[in-house]
């Protein structure tokens, strides 16, 4: 079978975390979230983590050059051989721009890209009242990460448009899974 290689685009709160990890589950390649690597960095006490840190608190978006080095090296890893799935990455068109570049030098196959569409209202309701809360979880910042999402993010939907399918983000958890799932495998 050839690579499956993917990459999920959703809003904060679309439940792309989620969706990632049941996606990584039922296709037995890795899921490289990029917010959890650098979560992972700012805890380990590092200097470019603790800089990551406080960038992440305020819900704006980590330097590009940092991400993107994070993630060659991730995907050069010999786990994602079989493919991966991407949640978090690429957020901006630079990033898209430096993956296509890294994924061309690995040799490796073409991309599919899903989007979660969720309404506004509903991500913050979802992020306000989830259980167990992250320091970013707070208005303030919260706002931040919608605004950098539409003005950063979106665009990166344009940059895949032959690649994209569009998923409705609202409703039950394995619906929405089986959703990509079938999109996925349709013809195209
Ligand atoms: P969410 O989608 O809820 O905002 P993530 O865990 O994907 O959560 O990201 C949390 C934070 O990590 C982002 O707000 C940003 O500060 C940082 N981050 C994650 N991925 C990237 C990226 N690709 N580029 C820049 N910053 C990133």
């Amino acid at each position: 079978m050839s690579e499956r290689n993917l990459i999920l685009i959703g809003p904060p709160g679309s439940g792309k975390g989620t969706q990632a990890k049941r996606l990584a589950k039922r296709f037995g390649i890795p899921q490289i979230a990029t917010g959890d690597i650098l979560r992972e960095a700012a805890a380990s006490g590092s200097e470019a983590g603790g800089r990551a840190r406080s960038i992440m608190e305020r819900g704006h978006l980590v330097p590009d050059d940092l991400v993107i080095d994070i993630v060659r090296a991730r995907l050069a890893k010999e786990d994602c051989n079989p493919g991966f799935i991407l949640d978090g990455f690429p957020r901006t068109t630079g990033q898209a721009e430096a993956l296509d570049a890294i994924l061309r030098e690995q040799g490796r196959g073409p991309v599919r890209v899903v989007a979660l569409v969720v309404a506004d209202e509903e991500l913050v309701r979802r992020i306000l009242s989830r259980g167990e809360s992250r320091a970013d979880d707070n208005e303030g910042s919260l706002r931040n990460r919608l605004e950098v999402y539409d003005r950063e993010t979106a665009p990166v939907l344009e940059h895949y448009r032959s690649a994209l399918v569009e998923i409705d983000g609202m409703g039950d958890m394995a619906q929405i899974t089986d959703a990509i799932v079938e999109a996925l495998t349709e013809q195209r």
